[in-house]
Protein backbone atom coordinates (compact mmCIF):
# COMPACT_ATOMS: atom_id res chain seq x y z
CA UNK A 1 0.00 0.00 0.00
CA UNK A 2 1.41 3.63 -0.94
CA UNK A 3 1.62 6.17 1.63
CA UNK A 4 -0.92 9.27 1.59
CA UNK A 5 0.87 12.35 0.52
CA UNK A 6 1.03 14.28 4.16
CA UNK A 7 2.05 17.45 4.96
CA UNK A 8 5.85 17.43 5.79
CA UNK A 9 7.58 18.26 8.51
CA UNK A 10 8.64 22.10 8.45
CA UNK A 11 12.42 22.51 9.34
CA UNK A 12 14.95 24.80 8.09
CA UNK A 13 17.58 23.03 4.92
CA UNK A 14 20.47 24.35 6.86
CA UNK A 15 21.55 25.85 10.35
CA UNK A 16 24.85 27.39 10.75
CA UNK A 17 26.76 27.96 13.96
CA UNK A 18 29.09 30.48 14.30
CA UNK A 19 31.64 30.47 17.03
CA UNK A 20 33.63 33.73 17.48
CA UNK A 21 36.59 32.41 19.49
CA UNK A 22 37.13 34.99 22.36
CA UNK A 23 33.71 37.64 21.48
CA UNK A 24 32.84 39.23 24.13
CA UNK A 25 29.16 40.51 23.99
CA UNK A 26 30.34 44.12 24.32
CA UNK A 27 32.24 43.82 20.65
CA UNK A 28 28.72 44.08 19.02
CA UNK A 29 28.36 47.40 20.50
CA UNK A 30 32.13 48.61 21.00
CA UNK A 31 32.21 48.77 17.15
CA UNK A 32 28.39 49.04 16.44
CA UNK A 33 28.75 52.37 14.66
CA UNK A 34 31.62 51.01 12.38
CA UNK A 35 29.71 47.88 11.18
CA UNK A 36 28.19 47.59 7.93
CA UNK A 37 24.82 47.17 8.10
CA UNK A 38 24.39 43.11 6.46
CA UNK A 39 26.70 41.54 9.27
CA UNK A 40 26.68 41.79 12.95
CA UNK A 41 23.65 44.55 12.60
CA UNK A 42 21.70 42.46 10.16
CA UNK A 43 21.67 39.62 13.07
CA UNK A 44 20.13 42.20 15.54
CA UNK A 45 18.15 43.80 13.06
CA UNK A 46 16.13 40.84 11.77
CA UNK A 47 17.24 38.19 14.79
CA UNK A 48 16.96 38.03 18.08
CA UNK A 49 19.35 38.52 20.55
CA UNK A 50 19.98 37.37 24.12
CA UNK A 51 21.97 40.46 26.09
CA UNK A 52 22.71 38.86 29.00
CA UNK A 53 24.03 35.21 28.26
CA UNK A 54 26.64 33.88 30.72
CA UNK A 55 29.01 30.59 30.80
CA UNK A 56 27.72 28.86 33.99
CA UNK A 57 31.74 26.93 34.57
CA UNK A 58 34.97 27.56 35.52
CA UNK A 59 37.47 27.71 33.94
CA UNK A 60 36.17 29.53 30.89
CA UNK A 61 38.38 28.42 28.31
CA UNK A 62 38.27 27.26 24.63
CA UNK A 63 37.81 23.56 24.38
CA UNK A 64 34.90 23.80 26.71
CA UNK A 65 32.84 26.59 25.44
CA UNK A 66 33.08 24.58 21.84
CA UNK A 67 31.75 21.69 23.86
CA UNK A 68 29.02 23.08 25.90
CA UNK A 69 27.24 25.29 23.17
CA UNK A 70 26.78 22.01 21.34
CA UNK A 71 25.70 19.53 23.90
CA UNK A 72 24.00 22.41 26.56
CA UNK A 73 25.92 20.67 29.29
CA UNK A 74 28.71 21.12 31.18
CA UNK A 75 32.46 19.70 32.11
CA UNK A 76 30.90 17.83 35.28
CA UNK A 77 29.00 15.90 32.41
CA UNK A 78 30.56 16.23 29.27
CA UNK A 79 33.69 15.87 30.70
CA UNK A 80 36.06 18.16 28.50
CA UNK A 81 37.26 20.21 31.59
CA UNK A 82 39.69 21.96 29.83
CA UNK A 83 41.83 22.89 26.55
CA UNK A 84 43.95 20.17 28.27
CA UNK A 85 43.18 18.13 31.19
CA UNK A 86 44.78 15.29 33.26
CA UNK A 87 43.16 12.00 33.55
CA UNK A 88 43.79 11.82 37.35
CA UNK A 89 43.66 8.18 37.71
CA UNK A 90 47.01 7.65 35.71
CA UNK A 91 48.10 11.52 35.90
CA UNK A 92 48.24 11.81 32.05
CA UNK A 93 47.65 14.91 30.11
CA UNK A 94 45.49 15.09 27.09
CA UNK A 95 44.42 17.58 24.45
CA UNK A 96 40.50 17.78 24.62
CA UNK A 97 40.09 16.63 21.21
CA UNK A 98 43.93 14.13 21.58
CA UNK A 99 43.60 10.80 20.18
CA UNK A 100 46.46 8.89 19.65
CA UNK A 101 44.58 5.74 18.03
CA UNK A 102 43.77 8.06 14.67
CA UNK A 103 46.22 9.28 12.15
CA UNK A 104 46.76 13.08 10.42
CA UNK A 105 44.33 12.91 6.65
CA UNK A 106 46.00 15.42 4.87
CA UNK A 107 48.97 16.00 6.13
CA UNK A 108 52.35 14.24 6.93
CA UNK A 109 52.21 16.41 10.59
CA UNK A 110 50.96 14.96 13.85
CA UNK A 111 48.17 17.91 14.24
CA UNK A 112 45.43 14.87 12.87
CA UNK A 113 45.82 12.84 15.65
CA UNK A 114 42.23 14.24 16.77
CA UNK A 115 38.60 13.09 17.59
CA UNK A 116 35.93 14.05 19.56
CA UNK A 117 36.20 10.60 21.66
CA UNK A 118 36.98 12.84 24.92
CA UNK A 119 33.46 14.27 24.81
CA UNK A 120 31.02 12.23 26.97
CA UNK A 121 27.88 13.12 25.47
CA UNK A 122 26.10 14.27 22.38
CA UNK A 123 25.59 17.55 20.51
CA UNK A 124 23.32 19.45 18.62
CA UNK A 125 24.84 18.04 15.67
CA UNK A 126 24.71 14.20 16.64
CA UNK A 127 21.46 14.73 17.78
CA UNK A 128 20.14 15.78 14.14
CA UNK A 129 22.00 12.84 12.39
CA UNK A 130 20.38 10.39 14.98
CA UNK A 131 17.18 12.57 14.38
CA UNK A 132 16.86 11.72 10.34
CA UNK A 133 18.42 8.21 10.84
CA UNK A 134 21.74 10.11 9.32
CA UNK A 135 20.40 11.89 6.14
CA UNK A 136 21.42 15.25 7.35
CA UNK A 137 25.04 16.16 6.78
CA UNK A 138 27.05 17.74 9.27
CA UNK A 139 30.24 19.58 9.27
CA UNK A 140 32.64 21.41 11.14
CA UNK A 141 35.35 24.10 10.13
CA UNK A 142 37.65 26.10 11.96
CA UNK A 143 41.41 26.85 11.95
CA UNK A 144 41.51 25.13 15.85
CA UNK A 145 41.32 21.47 15.76
CA UNK A 146 39.03 21.87 19.01
CA UNK A 147 37.12 24.88 17.37
CA UNK A 148 36.13 22.12 14.85
CA UNK A 149 35.73 18.81 16.07
CA UNK A 150 33.82 19.80 19.00
CA UNK A 151 30.74 21.45 17.57
CA UNK A 152 30.63 18.71 14.75
CA UNK A 153 30.40 15.48 17.74
CA UNK A 154 30.79 11.86 17.26
CA UNK A 155 28.51 11.74 14.67
CA UNK A 156 30.10 14.18 12.51
CA UNK A 157 30.37 13.42 7.90
CA UNK A 158 33.82 15.46 8.68
CA UNK A 159 35.62 18.35 10.63
CA UNK A 160 38.56 20.22 9.00
CA UNK A 161 41.36 22.06 10.72
CA UNK A 162 43.98 23.63 10.16
CA UNK A 163 47.88 22.63 9.94
CA UNK A 164 50.82 24.80 10.54
CA UNK A 165 53.02 22.72 8.68
CA UNK A 166 51.59 22.81 5.24
CA UNK A 167 49.08 25.86 5.60
CA UNK A 168 46.43 22.54 4.33
CA UNK A 169 43.02 22.15 5.92
CA UNK A 170 43.34 18.62 7.16
CA UNK A 171 40.95 16.13 8.88
CA UNK A 172 41.78 12.51 10.68
CA UNK A 173 41.39 8.92 10.19
CA UNK A 174 38.22 9.33 12.39
CA UNK A 175 36.09 10.61 9.90
CA UNK A 176 37.88 9.33 6.92
CA UNK A 177 41.22 7.71 5.22
CA UNK A 178 40.99 10.78 2.21
CA UNK A 179 40.74 13.99 1.68
CA UNK A 180 37.40 14.76 -0.54
CA UNK A 181 38.68 16.21 -3.98
CA UNK A 182 37.14 19.68 -3.06
CA UNK A 183 39.10 19.93 -0.05
CA UNK A 184 42.50 18.85 -2.16
CA UNK A 185 41.74 21.27 -4.84
CA UNK A 186 40.77 24.27 -2.25
CA UNK A 187 44.74 23.23 -0.64
CA UNK A 188 46.06 23.67 -3.87
CA UNK A 189 44.75 27.19 -4.11
CA UNK A 190 47.36 28.06 -1.10
CA UNK A 191 45.16 30.36 -0.40
CA UNK A 192 47.47 30.67 3.38
CA UNK A 193 49.66 32.00 1.34
CA UNK A 194 48.10 34.73 -0.94
CA UNK A 195 46.65 36.33 2.08
CA UNK A 196 49.97 36.49 4.55
CA UNK A 197 52.01 37.64 1.31
CA UNK A 198 49.51 41.26 1.32
CA UNK A 199 50.59 42.06 4.99
CA UNK A 200 47.87 43.46 7.48
CA UNK A 201 47.30 47.20 6.73
CA UNK A 202 44.37 48.02 8.67
CA UNK A 203 41.05 48.87 6.91
CA UNK A 204 40.77 52.82 7.17
CA UNK A 205 43.31 55.31 8.05
CA UNK A 206 44.81 54.55 11.56
CA UNK A 207 43.53 57.94 13.08
CA UNK A 208 40.24 56.68 12.64
CA UNK A 209 40.77 53.65 15.01
CA UNK A 210 38.79 56.11 18.00
CA UNK A 211 37.23 52.78 20.19
CA UNK A 212 41.50 51.64 20.66
CA UNK A 213 44.66 53.23 22.38
CA UNK A 214 47.23 54.42 20.17
CA UNK A 215 49.09 51.68 17.38
CA UNK A 216 52.12 51.83 19.55
CA UNK A 217 51.54 51.30 23.18
CA UNK A 218 52.72 49.23 26.08
CA UNK A 219 50.15 46.47 26.70
CA UNK A 220 50.59 44.76 23.47
CA UNK A 221 52.99 41.28 22.51
CA UNK A 222 54.87 41.46 19.41
CA UNK A 223 55.10 39.36 16.19
CA UNK A 224 58.72 38.00 16.58
CA UNK A 225 61.46 40.13 14.42
CA UNK A 226 58.70 43.09 15.07
CA UNK A 227 60.38 45.90 16.95
CA UNK A 228 57.12 47.81 18.20
CA UNK A 229 53.39 46.49 17.91
CA UNK A 230 52.25 48.49 14.86
CA UNK A 231 50.91 48.45 11.59
CA UNK A 232 51.96 47.19 8.80
CA UNK A 233 52.07 43.95 10.11
CA UNK A 234 54.61 42.41 7.79
CA UNK A 235 53.27 38.83 7.30
CA UNK A 236 54.86 38.29 4.04
CA UNK A 237 57.94 38.21 5.77
CA UNK A 238 56.89 35.17 8.55
CA UNK A 239 56.40 32.33 5.71
CA UNK A 240 59.38 30.59 6.14
CA UNK A 241 58.15 29.23 10.20
CA UNK A 242 55.07 28.03 8.61
CA UNK A 243 51.71 29.32 8.38
CA UNK A 244 50.66 29.53 11.73
CA UNK A 245 50.71 33.36 12.05
CA UNK A 246 47.18 32.84 10.10
CA UNK A 247 46.17 31.85 13.45
CA UNK A 248 46.91 35.46 14.91
CA UNK A 249 45.88 37.91 11.90
CA UNK A 250 42.39 38.65 10.78
CA UNK A 251 42.70 36.63 7.32
CA UNK A 252 42.50 33.67 9.32
CA UNK A 253 38.73 34.53 9.54
CA UNK A 254 38.49 34.95 5.81
CA UNK A 255 40.45 31.89 5.15
CA UNK A 256 37.72 30.37 7.10
CA UNK A 257 34.95 31.70 5.45
CA UNK A 258 36.79 30.66 2.33
CA UNK A 259 36.65 26.88 3.38
CA UNK A 260 32.88 27.47 4.59
CA UNK A 261 31.90 28.49 0.69
CA UNK A 262 33.58 25.99 -0.96
CA UNK A 263 32.01 23.24 2.11
CA UNK A 264 28.45 24.75 1.14
CA UNK A 265 29.26 24.82 -2.58
CA UNK A 266 30.73 21.32 -2.80
CA UNK A 267 28.92 19.46 -0.20
CA UNK A 268 25.66 20.90 -1.40
CA UNK A 269 24.99 21.65 2.45
CA UNK A 270 20.98 22.80 2.40
CA UNK A 271 20.27 22.13 -0.66
CA UNK A 272 19.24 18.33 -0.16
CA UNK A 273 15.88 17.65 1.72
CA UNK A 274 17.32 16.73 5.03
CA UNK A 275 18.22 19.62 7.05
CA UNK A 276 22.23 20.28 6.98
CA UNK A 277 24.37 21.83 9.70
CA UNK A 278 27.58 23.66 9.06
CA UNK A 279 29.32 24.49 12.65
CA UNK A 280 32.01 27.02 11.97
CA UNK A 281 34.35 28.89 14.59
CA UNK A 282 36.51 31.96 13.67
CA UNK A 283 39.90 31.31 15.82
CA UNK A 284 41.64 34.19 14.63
CA UNK A 285 39.75 36.30 16.60
CA UNK A 286 41.16 34.45 19.72
CA UNK A 287 44.53 34.81 18.65
CA UNK A 288 44.59 38.08 17.78
CA UNK A 289 43.11 38.86 21.19
CA UNK A 290 45.21 37.00 23.14
CA UNK A 291 48.12 38.89 21.66
CA UNK A 292 47.29 42.85 21.38
CA UNK A 293 44.31 42.96 24.01
CA UNK A 294 41.05 44.31 23.72
CA UNK A 295 41.80 48.47 23.22
CA UNK A 296 43.95 47.56 20.60
CA UNK A 297 43.55 48.75 16.81
CA UNK A 298 44.38 44.99 15.87
CA UNK A 299 41.38 43.55 17.84
CA UNK A 300 39.01 46.56 16.59
CA UNK A 301 40.20 46.05 12.44
CA UNK A 302 39.49 42.38 13.44
CA UNK A 303 36.28 42.53 13.94
CA UNK A 304 35.82 45.38 11.35
CA UNK A 305 36.80 42.38 9.24
CA UNK A 306 34.56 39.64 10.62
CA UNK A 307 31.78 41.73 10.31
CA UNK A 308 32.41 42.58 6.70
CA UNK A 309 33.36 38.59 6.27
CA UNK A 310 30.06 37.71 7.96
CA UNK A 311 27.98 40.27 5.66
CA UNK A 312 29.44 38.34 2.68
CA UNK A 313 29.01 35.01 3.93
CA UNK A 314 25.18 36.09 4.49
CA UNK A 315 24.93 36.97 0.90
CA UNK A 316 26.18 33.79 -0.66
CA UNK A 317 23.91 31.84 1.67
CA UNK A 318 20.59 34.21 0.66
CA UNK A 319 22.06 33.44 -2.97
CA UNK A 320 22.80 29.28 -2.38
CA UNK A 321 19.99 28.90 0.45
CA UNK A 322 17.44 31.20 -0.08
CA UNK A 323 16.92 34.39 2.43
CA UNK A 324 14.53 32.81 5.23
CA UNK A 325 15.52 28.82 4.53
CA UNK A 326 18.40 28.72 6.99
CA UNK A 327 18.67 29.65 10.57
CA UNK A 328 21.95 31.07 11.68
CA UNK A 329 23.11 31.12 15.91
CA UNK A 330 26.13 33.87 16.78
CA UNK A 331 27.95 33.11 20.06
CA UNK A 332 31.09 32.91 21.68
CA UNK A 333 33.43 30.07 23.44
CA UNK A 334 34.52 32.79 25.87
CA UNK A 335 35.23 36.65 26.40
CA UNK A 336 38.71 38.47 27.44
CA UNK A 337 39.71 40.59 30.60
CA UNK A 338 41.11 44.20 30.11
CA UNK A 339 45.25 44.21 30.19
CA UNK A 340 45.62 44.18 33.85
CA UNK A 341 48.65 46.56 33.69
CA UNK A 342 46.15 48.54 31.68
CA UNK A 343 43.74 48.71 34.25
CA UNK A 344 45.95 49.59 37.35
CA UNK A 345 47.88 52.94 35.05
CA UNK A 346 44.29 53.87 35.53
CA UNK A 347 43.75 53.45 39.01
CA UNK A 348 41.55 50.61 38.88
CA UNK A 349 42.15 47.56 40.78
CA UNK A 350 43.57 44.20 38.96
CA UNK A 351 47.03 42.32 39.22
CA UNK A 352 49.26 40.52 37.41
CA UNK A 353 48.85 36.37 38.63
CA UNK A 354 51.67 34.08 38.70
CA UNK A 355 50.22 30.98 38.88
CA UNK A 356 53.28 28.70 36.89
CA UNK A 357 55.95 30.33 39.83
CA UNK A 358 53.64 29.16 42.63
CA UNK A 359 53.57 26.10 41.60
CA UNK A 360 57.22 25.45 41.79
CA UNK A 361 56.81 27.63 45.39
CA UNK A 362 54.22 24.82 46.93
CA UNK A 363 55.71 21.73 45.44
CA UNK A 364 59.34 23.18 46.97
CA UNK A 365 56.97 23.19 49.88
CA UNK A 366 55.05 20.15 49.80
CA UNK A 367 58.69 18.28 49.07
CA UNK A 368 59.95 19.88 52.63
CA UNK A 369 57.07 18.07 54.82
CA UNK A 370 56.16 14.72 52.74
CA UNK A 371 59.57 13.60 50.80
CA UNK A 372 58.20 13.58 47.64
CA UNK A 373 58.82 15.58 44.55
CA UNK A 374 56.02 17.46 42.30
CA UNK A 375 52.90 16.53 44.59
CA UNK A 376 51.20 19.10 42.79
CA UNK A 377 51.44 17.88 39.36
CA UNK A 378 49.29 20.73 37.21
CA UNK A 379 48.62 24.79 38.52
CA UNK A 380 46.47 25.93 35.36
CA UNK A 381 42.96 28.15 34.72
CA UNK A 382 43.84 28.41 38.86
CA UNK A 383 42.97 24.70 39.30
CA UNK A 384 45.16 22.53 41.08
CA UNK A 385 45.79 18.81 41.02
CA UNK A 386 47.73 16.37 42.54
CA UNK A 387 49.81 14.00 41.51
CA UNK A 388 47.60 10.80 42.35
CA UNK A 389 50.22 7.86 41.30
CA UNK A 390 53.13 9.82 43.25
CA UNK A 391 50.89 10.05 46.49
CA UNK A 392 49.72 6.65 46.20
CA UNK A 393 53.23 5.06 45.35
CA UNK A 394 54.87 6.55 49.03
CA UNK A 395 51.52 5.99 50.44
CA UNK A 396 50.91 9.63 51.77
CA UNK A 397 47.59 11.76 52.91
CA UNK A 398 45.98 13.48 50.02
CA UNK A 399 43.36 15.34 52.44
CA UNK A 400 46.23 16.81 54.53
CA UNK A 401 48.10 17.61 51.07
CA UNK A 402 45.16 19.21 49.76
CA UNK A 403 45.09 21.24 53.12
CA UNK A 404 48.67 22.53 53.06
CA UNK A 405 48.15 23.83 49.33
CA UNK A 406 44.44 25.53 50.44
CA UNK A 407 46.30 27.34 53.53
CA UNK A 408 49.07 28.50 50.91
CA UNK A 409 46.97 29.75 48.70
CA UNK A 410 44.92 31.52 50.63
CA UNK A 411 47.85 34.59 51.58
CA UNK A 412 48.39 34.67 48.14
CA UNK A 413 47.79 38.48 46.93
CA UNK A 414 45.14 38.63 44.05
CA UNK A 415 43.42 35.28 45.61
CA UNK A 416 39.27 35.96 46.55
CA UNK A 417 38.95 32.21 47.79
CA UNK A 418 40.45 29.00 47.64
CA UNK A 419 37.66 25.96 47.04
CA UNK A 420 37.93 22.56 47.87
CA UNK A 421 36.23 21.16 44.67
CA UNK A 422 35.00 18.60 46.50
CA UNK A 423 33.18 20.21 48.99
CA UNK A 424 32.31 23.71 46.86
CA UNK A 425 28.97 23.27 48.26
CA UNK A 426 29.39 23.57 51.65
CA UNK A 427 31.53 26.93 50.78
CA UNK A 428 30.73 30.44 51.78
CA UNK A 429 30.89 32.32 48.65
CA UNK A 430 28.10 33.60 46.43
CA UNK A 431 25.99 31.13 45.26
CA UNK A 432 27.01 32.17 41.30
CA UNK A 433 30.15 31.22 41.52
CA UNK A 434 29.62 28.34 43.65
CA UNK A 435 27.44 26.75 41.24
CA UNK A 436 30.28 27.56 38.47
CA UNK A 437 32.85 25.68 40.45
CA UNK A 438 30.12 22.63 40.42
CA UNK A 439 29.60 22.66 36.88
CA UNK A 440 33.12 22.49 36.18
CA UNK A 441 33.89 20.09 38.33
CA UNK A 442 34.33 16.45 37.00
CA UNK A 443 36.16 14.59 40.02
CA UNK A 444 38.00 12.26 36.95
CA UNK A 445 39.42 15.21 34.71
CA UNK A 446 39.34 18.32 37.24
CA UNK A 447 42.08 19.43 39.81
CA UNK A 448 41.28 19.55 43.30
CA UNK A 449 41.29 22.87 44.60
CA UNK A 450 39.89 26.01 42.44
CA UNK A 451 41.15 29.29 43.31
CA UNK A 452 39.07 32.13 42.62
CA UNK A 453 41.19 35.68 41.80
CA UNK A 454 40.24 39.13 42.46
CA UNK A 455 38.31 40.44 39.59
CA UNK A 456 41.02 42.23 37.34
CA UNK A 457 43.66 39.76 37.44
CA UNK A 458 44.70 37.96 35.30
CA UNK A 459 48.09 35.84 34.08
CA UNK A 460 48.70 37.66 30.31
CA UNK A 461 51.43 40.69 31.17
CA UNK A 462 50.87 41.38 28.15
CA UNK A 463 47.51 41.53 25.56
CA UNK A 464 44.98 39.45 27.61
CA UNK A 465 43.72 35.77 28.90
CA UNK A 466 40.58 34.70 30.41
CA UNK A 467 39.14 31.53 32.12
CA UNK A 468 37.77 33.09 35.08
CA UNK A 469 34.04 33.40 36.24
CA UNK A 470 33.87 37.36 35.99
CA UNK A 471 31.61 38.90 32.98
CA UNK A 472 34.16 39.86 30.63
CA UNK A 473 35.29 36.42 30.27
CA UNK A 474 31.73 34.51 30.95
CA UNK A 475 29.10 36.92 29.12
CA UNK A 476 28.68 36.15 25.79
CA UNK A 477 27.07 37.31 22.66
CA UNK A 478 24.10 34.91 21.76
CA UNK A 479 22.29 36.11 18.67
CA UNK A 480 20.06 33.86 16.33
CA UNK A 481 18.57 34.12 12.68
CA UNK A 482 16.32 32.95 9.92
CA UNK A 483 14.21 30.35 9.73
CA UNK A 484 11.62 30.13 12.92
CA UNK A 485 13.62 33.11 14.65
CA UNK A 486 11.59 35.99 15.78
CA UNK A 487 12.78 39.43 15.58
CA UNK A 488 13.95 40.95 18.91
CA UNK A 489 15.66 41.11 21.80
CA UNK A 490 15.62 39.58 25.83
CA UNK A 491 17.35 41.03 29.20
CA UNK A 492 16.86 38.33 30.99
CA UNK A 493 19.41 36.07 32.16
CA UNK A 494 20.21 33.18 29.66
CA UNK A 495 22.87 30.45 29.84
CA UNK A 496 25.26 29.21 27.24
CA UNK A 497 23.31 25.81 28.10
CA UNK A 498 20.08 26.97 26.29
CA UNK A 499 21.38 27.46 23.13
CA UNK A 500 21.65 23.54 22.17
CA UNK A 501 17.99 23.02 23.43
CA UNK A 502 16.56 25.63 21.82
CA UNK A 503 18.15 24.56 18.40
CA UNK A 504 17.10 21.28 19.18
CA UNK A 505 13.38 23.30 19.78
CA UNK A 506 13.45 24.49 16.76
CA UNK A 507 14.60 21.60 14.53
CA UNK A 508 12.28 19.40 16.29
CA UNK A 509 14.76 16.64 17.75
CA UNK A 510 15.87 15.49 21.07
CA UNK A 511 17.83 17.92 22.91
CA UNK A 512 21.91 16.58 23.58
CA UNK A 513 21.96 13.78 25.98
CA UNK A 514 23.75 15.72 29.08
CA UNK A 515 22.04 19.01 28.27
CA UNK A 516 20.99 21.00 31.47
CA UNK A 517 19.84 24.47 29.62
CA UNK A 518 16.43 25.21 28.76
CA UNK A 519 15.24 26.31 25.24
CA UNK A 520 14.73 29.82 25.06
CA UNK A 521 11.21 30.56 24.29
CA UNK A 522 11.24 34.30 23.34
CA UNK A 523 13.90 33.78 20.48
CA UNK A 524 11.33 31.32 18.86
CA UNK A 525 8.35 31.44 16.17
ZN1 LIG B 1 38.66 30.36 22.76
ZN1 LIG C 1 42.08 32.07 24.16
Amino acid sequence: AQQQAAEKLPRPKLVVGIMVDQMRWDYLYRYYDRYQPNGFKRMLREGFTCENTFIDYVPTVTGIGHSTVYTGSVPAIHGITGNDFLINATGLSINCVGDSTVQTVGSSSNAGKMSPRNLLVTTITDELKLATNFRSKVIGIALKDRGAILPAGHLANAAYWFDDASGNMITSAYYMDELPGWVQEFNAKKLPEKYLKQDWKTLYGLNTYTQSLPDDNPYEGKFSGQETPVFPVKTSGMLEKGFGVLRRVPFGNSYTFDMAKAAVENEKLGQGVFTDFLALSFSATDGVGHQFGINSIEVEDTYLRLDKDIASFFAFLDGKIGKGNYTVFLTADHGAAHNSQFLMDRKVPAGIWKGGDLMNELNALLEKKYQAAKLVSRFSASQVSLNDPVIRKNNLDKESIKQDCIRFLKDVPGVAFVVDMERASEASIPEEIKNRIINGYNPYRSGVIQVILEPGWQGYALGTGHSVWNPYDAHIPAVFMGWGIKQGKTVRQTHMTDIAPTIASLLRVQMPNGSIGKAIPEALK
